[in-house]
């Protein structure tokens, strides 16, 4: 399998390497020449645990590392750091199936993906021989950052930087962060939104002649953002995963059809499900929750793409994304993988912030629905829920959960599967407004007290952890100064 730039079909890169580079540097993203298709029935895949479907996932993506490689990876990432042997478990309430993602160690779906990437970036370094220390880089709205912290923290051969804005995450995600050990860490608040963070990790990774002087200091970058296929394809796994569960429970039949709807920022999430989809698992339709910054849903509806409108801070902050990285890749799918027209469709969205596809993308656009949730219908949502089964579901999982239960009549009957995202214990504060109408003016920990005795659930280790931990990073820049400070971390 080789992989090219969305920007330059020319490109072609066996997986190990589009893992450590991250990002091509045409400012494309890598994807794979084609797209595979499962080599067994879901009658033998539902019989496997999370690690042996996930060798059967990965074995097609990542061909160039051997199946040693590849399973000792796997084998290291989805160990003990779960709380759960399922890893991915599907609880079922309300008529639909919520699955979990959020049991690894920073209770969100990041996890999923970045506990494995460091393990096969070192395997990839080894492979090719790289003789420079791996700088991660990384842009957060929230969950990336402490799951890449968490994943690199003390991985030798690596250093990893993150950025976030530095009031655009909730007080537990931020509390994550700085509090985050590790001497090859450094976390950086940015006066400004995510947009901004991203933007400029991009613009630092596009800059040639920066890349040259640090790589003869023995320095070079890559990417822990959802761009990089070692992050995009372990996502795969979890909704064939879902699938395989449903079956082999008989709650569906062979080769019946599932919906799968999942609240989305990047489009990193939904388009592992689209790949899953485009690999023969069995799926009607694969929805698309936004919250207020809606720009995906207007996109999936019009076929504009527009970028220019302000940004709003929501109570499902990891999903407040104006420039949707991911759907690039779904954008080079859609022009029947036509890197120039792609590349046309990109520039102008850098010149203009704004695109339009054709009408035969748009017709393509079919596998999707779309659908948002404003921050009262989200806040609802989880009350709803709550009041009806007393499950609790963080304020990311509510937008699907309220898109889905907004589109179901216009769907056909099959079973759904919500990509619950994060635990409600990272955003207690929105939860309990939510609840009990009365967070406001109460601090984080009590918070998550009464949630935990309102939703009978234990507090998750990764709450207790950061309690009594000291702030470690307290490093506060202007967006302009984010270069600057990556030559510091690396002086
Ligand atoms: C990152 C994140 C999302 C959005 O996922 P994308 O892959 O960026 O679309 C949704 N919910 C939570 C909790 C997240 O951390």
């Amino acid at each position: 399998m080789l992989y090219n730039s969305t920007r330059n079909k020319n490109l072609q890169l066996p997986a190990s390497l589009a893992i450590l580079k991250g990002l091509s540097d045409d400012g494309g993203l890598f994807v794979p020449q084609e797209i595979p298709t499962f080599d067994k029935t879901f009658d033998e895949l539902k019989e496997l645990d999370y690690r042996e479907l996930a060798y059967e996932v990965m074995k097609f993506y990542f061909d160039d590392f051997t199946e040693d490689e590849l399973k000792s990876c796997i084998a290291s990432a989805y160990d003990e750091k779960f709380d759960t042997p399922e890893i991915a478990p599907l609880v079922y309430a309300g008529n639909v199936y919520y699955l979990e993602l959020f049991h690894g160690k920073t209770i969100a779906f990041k996890d999923m993906a970045l506990s494995i990437l460091p393990h096969l970036m070192t395997a990839a370094a080894k492979k090719n021989d790289l003789k420079e220390e791996i700088v991660i880089l990384t842009a957060t709205s929230g969950d990336t950052g402490k799951a890449a912290l968490a994943g690199f923290a003390d991985v030798p051969g690596t250093r990893i930087m993150v950025f976030y804005p530095k009031d655009g995450v909730s007080p537990i995600q931020k509390l994550q962060m700085v509090t985050q050990t590790g001497s090859n860490t450094s976390v950086v608040g940015v006066n400004g939104n995510f947009d901004d963070c991203q933007s400029a990790v991009k613009a630092i990774f596009n800059d040639v002649q920066y890349n040259k002087e640090l790589k003869e200091k023995g320095f070079c970058f890559s990417s822990a953002n959802s761009i990089n296929i070692g992050r995009l394809f372990p996502q795969v796994v979890y909704y064939v995963y879902a699938y395989c569960r449903l079956l082999k429970d008989g709650r569906i039949n062979a080769n019946d059809r599932i919906n799968i709807c999942v609240p989305t920022g990047n489009f990193g999430n939904i388009l592992a499900a689209y790949y899953a989809k485009r690999m023969g698992l069995p799926v009607n339709k694969l929805i698309c929750a936004s919250n207020d910054n809606k720009v995906l849903f207007d996109f999936l509806k019009t076929g504009v793409y527009d970028k220019n409108r302000p940004f709003i801070l929501t109570c499902s902050p990891s999903m407040d994304i104006l420039i949707s990285s991911n759907l690039e890749r779904l954008i080079y799918h859609l022009t029947g993988n036509n890197d120039e027209k792609c590349a046309s469709l990109m520039n102008s969205l850098t010149g203009s912030g704004r695109y339009e596809i054709d009408a035969d993308m748009k017709e393509q656009l079919s596998d999707f629905m779309e659908g948002f949730a404003t921050e009262e219908e989200t806040l609802g949502e989880i009350k709803r829920l709550y009041d009806d089964t007393g499950y609790v579901i963080d304020t990311h999982t509510a937008v699907a959960s309220y898109v889905y239960n907004s589109l179901k009549d216009q769907l056909t009957g099959e079973e759904t599967v919500i990509a619950s995202t994060a635990s409600p214990y990272k955003f207690a504060s929105s939860v309990m407004k939510a609840l009990s109408g009365e967070s406001v003016g109460k601090d984080d920990m009590t918070l998550i007290d009464e949630l935990s005795s309102i939703s009978n659930t234990e507090i998750p280790q990764a709450v207790k952890e950061i309690k009594n931990a000291p702030v470690r990073h307290k490093n506060e820049i202007e967006k302009e100064d984010m270069k600057k400070a990556v030559t510091e971390f690396l002086s």
